[in-house]
């Protein structure tokens, strides 16, 4: 027998109607990429959105082309979000930090017809337009501007196109299964692979993103996403902002301590959301301004491990809560969130604080687990280590455009390429990509453990832990680290001050100081490039 009720489709409409309709006023702050401020409300994006979505399609655009964006966290680039996804088309976010031949790569693969980019990016465009196959639109996310326009033959402008539409339009009916959104992987080795949001895949990730375990978002809170819209969907946050009706604070370009704090206190921010390089330079900053960011009740860490120093302090000097969380493009990108069980409520503030270093448990919705080499499913004990896998409704089926049936295991599960443990309450700790753990003598070295640690010195501003061969143990780890601005500790001082706080075997040789970590386009240290210049500092001349 059928159940007997209403069949609503879950889409991303849903989601702009609703905080329109309902929280139509709550406002929406975004930083322009001039630095002005401006501000809008969730009506007023939601009506853009619709005109925006009448425009593309009068420019000949039909139900799944894509469509791509190249912008900072903005409000124009949010009704792209909407206008493109709700008028039916598939809004294609691309990653700026990505070099040119992986752009002009993922934009001849998707086949995005139009482009929508932010000025700072204006150079780029210039530089690969040439090489772009399918794009037969190239639109500057701003009011007229003479200089562009001489730059880019047929230019047009967001405000110009927008005028072309209509705001009364009906939004394009979709499927809840159709696509919605599409963001491709950084690829560090490899071309970078597709992953196709749906809109039901993206209504449900934003139910439980909401959640009071997960990111705890309210109709109350005011939220700063710092972690990019071109970066899987800025973790969700403005669809789930939509859901629930929260503010948003859209920083722009300026990414940098001093404009994320003034942010902060201007706006009375309660949520920010970003990787942990992003909330070193604001906790330096905040000590700088002197301020306390008194608004700050919380800040959602993921991305690459948090380090157990960072939430600390974020504690003790601000009294904001830290959320750690992990995830990944595949996954949209929630797969845990670490939140306290009941019966932690008696533990000491310092057990506390160690439940709360681990990446978390998977919220309803997501599955994980840990499996050798040899597919065995491993024990949930907190000690074996293993390749993590995770199955769930936001979790990737197939790569875009790739042979079907090539992106899972065998068991129907992800390969996520983390090595990770797992306690009997469901805590997640990951310890390492499969492909930069350490194994010295057969035994395996955490390098996010040895990071973690290595970063609470206040001798090292940042910090990677590689492997590096060895003639006795094959391999040893070895910590690359840049010194704190002002400080000059010595490699005794720092290898000292891991003794107390790992087993013997696990202290790095040595440490190699260095200017700089290389990074990824999205903000991940380059373990490849660090073990091809430092992998041989412990062989002998
Ligand atoms: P994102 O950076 O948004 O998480 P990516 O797809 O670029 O998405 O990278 C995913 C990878 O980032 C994960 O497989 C994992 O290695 C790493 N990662 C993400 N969050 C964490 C975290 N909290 N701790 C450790 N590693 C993390």
């Amino acid at each position: 027998m059928r159940g007997q009720m209403m069949a609503m489709p879950l889409t991303i409409h849903s989601l702009i109607d609703h905080g329109a309709r309902y929280h139509g006023d709550t406002e929406i702050v975004s930083v322009e990429t001039d630095g002005t401020k401006t501000k809008m409300t969730w009506k007023g994006i939601s009506d853009r959105a619709r005109q925006l979505s009448s425009a593309l399609a009068k420019l000949g655009l039909f139900k799944g082309d894509r469509v791509a964006t190249i912008a900072w966290n903005n409000s124009r680039h949010l009704e792209c979000y909407f206008g493109i996804s709700c008028g039916g088309m598939v809004c294609h976010t691309i990653n700026p930090r990505l070099f040119p031949e992986q752009l002009i790569y993922i934009i001849n693969h998707a086949e995005d017809r139009v482009i929508f980019f932010d000025k700072t990016f204006l150079p780029l465009i210039e530089g690969i337009r040439e090489h772009l196959k399918t794009v037969d639109t190239f639109v500057l996310l701003s009011e007229r501007d003479d200089n562009a326009a001489s730059k880019i033959l047929g230019l047009v402008f967001y405000e110009d196109f927008l005028a072309t539409g209509d705001e009364n339009v009906d939004w394009v009916d979709v499927d809840e299964n159709d696509a919605s959104s599409l963001c491709y992987t950084s690829g560090t080795t490899g071309n970078p692979k597709g992953v196709l949001y749906s809109h039901r895949s993206t209504v449900l990730h934003s139910m439980v993103a909401a959640l009071p375990d997960t990111l705890n978002i309210s109709a109350r809170e005011v939220m700063l996403p710092v972690v990019p819209m071109f970066h899987v969907n800025a973790w969700g946050i403005p669809y789930a902002a939509a859901m629930v009706g929260a503010k948003l604070v859209l920083p722009g370009p300026g990414l940098d301590g001093d404009s994320l704090a003034r942010l902060i206190d201007d706006e009375g921010v309660t949520v920010a959301l970003g990787v942990p390089t992003i909330w070193q330079g604001l906790l330096a900053s905040l000590e700088k301004l002197g301020s306390s960011a008194k608004s700050l009740n919380r800040t959602v860490v993921g991305g690459s491990a948090c380090p157990p120093s960072m939430i600390a302090e974020f504690r003790d000097k601000y009294g904001t809560e830290v959320i750690h969380a992990w995830g990944m493009t595949e996954t949209s990108p929630l797969g845990t969130a670490n939140a306290l069980l009941e019966r932690h409520a008696s533990m000491t503030e310092e057990e506390q604080a160690k439940v709360r270093e681990s990446q978390g448990r998977p919220p309803y919705g997501v599955e994980l687990k840990i499996v050798d080499d040899e597919n065995n499913t491993l024990p949930e004990d907190g000690v074996a280590q293993g390749n993590l896998r995770i199955r769930g409704h936001w979790v990737v089926d197939n790569y875009f455009g790739a042979e079907p049936g090539t992106t899972l295991e065998p068991d129907g599960w992800f390969e996520t390429g983390d090595v990770a443990s797992i306690d009997a309450d469901g805590f997640m700790t990951i310890r390492d990509r499969s492909k930069d753990i350490i194994k010295s003598g057969g035994e395996w070295i955490s390098t996010v453990e040895l990071e973690g640690i290595a970063v609470g010195h206040p001798g090292i501003a940042d910090a990677a832990a590689i492997a590096a061969k060895h003639e006795k143990w094959d391999e040893r780890p070895v910590l690359v680290a840049v010194r704190a601005p002002g400080t000059n500790a010595s490699v005794e001082d720092i290898l000292a001050y891991f003794s107390d706080k790992v087993a013997k075997w696990q202290i790095p040789d040595t440490v190699v100081f260095v200017e700089e970590l290389p990074r990824n386009a999205t903000g991940k240290v380059l373990k490849n490039k660090l073990r091809e210049a430092h992998g041989d500092v412990l062989l002998p001349a």
